[in-house]
């Protein structure tokens, strides 16, 4: 059996979360600890651990993933001041959730440095 992962489940409706879209490739909801006044999670409905493990899969689902963060960003009116966009790749970079995901980060004046 394959490993539980809470992205998996929340992709399939399996587990709760505040959905903002949904397609064939892409699901986006919101962070349950957010840390912006909007932090969304944009996450390709197939499995794929992280950034490092998506060169062999379709590189449209990437595109298709960055598409609908712009589109939900623009959704909640994050065009007109900025936003980022964001995906954590391992222990270094503190990947918490071995899903890949893009955090949209975004309602107020975002942090810097970011290293
Ligand atoms: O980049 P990283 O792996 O640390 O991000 C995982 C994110 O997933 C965290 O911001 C965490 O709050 C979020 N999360 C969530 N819902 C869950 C589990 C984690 O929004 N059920």
């Amino acid at each position: 059996m394959a490993d539980f992962c809470i992205f998996c489940e929340i992709v399939a409706g399996r587990q709760p979360a505040r959905l903002v879209h949904q397609d064939e490739s892409v699901t986006v909801f919101w962070d349950i600890h957010p840390q912006a006044r909007i932090h969304l999670l944009v996450v390709p409905n197939q499995h794929i651990r992280s950034l490092a493990e998506a060169e062999e899969s379709d590189p449209l689902l990437l595109g298709r993933c960055l598409q609908v963060a712009a589109k939900v960003a623009r959704e909640h009116g994050l065009d007109r001041s900025g936003y980022r966009v964001v995906t954590n790749v391992g222990p270094d970079a503190g990947q918490s959730v071995f899903h890949l995901h893009f955090h949209v980060l975004g309602g107020n004046r975002l942090r810097l440095p970011l290293g």
